[in-house]
């Protein structure tokens, strides 16, 4: 039975932080084999060998989305088939069976449909959802594990930023690269984020959102802001780094571009010399859990770009609001990026 209760939730203080929610999907796969159909049931811890991949290797990846409720009652996802693809590009990066588009949606319409008592009201936060494939077979040595197991839950959540809208301060990080060429940096890769933790929480604990990390070569081209890509605009030029395999190729960035190029800005999607970025004029991160942020300064070594004033850019207002119209189902989706759960 479906429990259509209300959560004891405040939706305005929702953060973005996990709440257990009711149910989740799973489903596994003998390497070499086929995805099993997968069923729904409750959320619930995991029974998984000492010996897996995931947890030896870290073979695995994630991906993130999230589904909103419009003003006129209706649950909206963000073109939720990009989620799929790029988790099936990541699955043979890793080695893994990739998980079939159509199965893929499938499962995320369930996951949300079981837990929609936890989707916030409108305009009050998300149900972020979050698919998971990892090697869950137990295997001693380095190779791909004999078995995998596909998941997705979800939790409600609010702003990612502490403050909203409110424009984030960054620091550049000279000493720590989150990718290199040939690697795994393009992929969601879930080992490509904890070696991130240590310098993004002296960042913070520094007083910095997060950390802005520079390409591991030459030292000086903006990559990513720690789990969101980057943008910044000079004379009404939108630039964001270029797709080399070290960028996460971020749905809200390929999005931003559309929706800017749509709106008759020029995009480019070029190398983005750190000193040019801290003379543009605006600049701001894009991402599913950020979705676009504004970012009021950028710290490089000793020097402080400053940003808009410290308020939130034109052009990044601009994007924001045509962005989250869609994305809320304020206005007509002439893209069909919003498909109905
Ligand atoms: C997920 C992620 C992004 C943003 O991608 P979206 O598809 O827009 O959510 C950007 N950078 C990194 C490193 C990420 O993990």
């Amino acid at each position: 039975m479906l429990d259509d209760s209300k959560p004891s939730i405040d939706w305005d203080s929702l953060t973005f932080s996990f709440t257990e929610t009711d149910r989740m999907f799973i489903s596994k796969c003998e390497q070499g084999g086929e995805w099993e159909d997968g069923i729904m049931q409750d959320y619930q811890d995991l029974r998984i060998s000492p010996a897996s991949g995931v947890i030896n290797y870290g073979q695995g990846l994630f991906e993130g989305m999230k589904a909103r409720r419009s003003e006129d009652g209706r649950v909206l996802l963000f073109r939720p088939e990009f989620n799929a693809r790029r988790s099936a590009d990541g699955c043979r990066r890793l080695g893994m069976p990739p998980v079939s588009e159509e199965m893929f949606l499938d499962a995320v319409r369930k996951v949300v449909k079981e837990n929609i008592r936890w989707l916030p009201p409108c305009g009050r936060g998300e149900l972020y959802i979050r698919p998971l494939i990892f090697g869950s077979g137990a295997i001693l040595g380095v190779a791909p594990a004999p078995e995998y197991t596909f998941l997705i839950y979800a939790v409600p959540v609010g702003p990612y930023f502490k403050g909203g809208m409110n424009p984030i301060s960054l620091k550049v990080s000279d000493e720590y690269h989150r990718a290199a060429p040939g690697g795994s940096g393009g992929v969601k890769a879930i080992g490509n984020y904890a070696p991130g933790m240590m310098p993004s929480k002296n960042a913070k604990s520094e007083g910095y959102a997060e950390i802005i990390y520079l390409d591991a070569v030459n030292h000086r081209y903006i990559e990513e802001v720690g789990a969101a890509n980057f943008f910044c605009v000079k004379d009404k030029i939108i630039y964001t780094p270029e797709l080399t395999g070290t960028i996460l190729p971020g749905i809200t960035r390929m999005s931003t571009i559309e929706l800017a190029r749509s709106l008759g800005y020029e995009v480019q999607e070029t190398k983005v010399d750190v000193k040019f970025a801290m003379t543009a004029d605006e600049a701001f991160c894009a991402g599913t859990a950020a979705v676009i942020s504004p970012i009021g300064s950028i710290e490089h070594s000793g020097e402080v770009a400053h940003y808009s004033d410290g308020g939130i850019g034109e052009i990044t207002q601009e994007l924001y609001t045509a962005l989250t119209d869609i994305m809320n189902g304020r206005v007509e989706d002439k893209f069909g990026w919003t498909p109905e759960l």
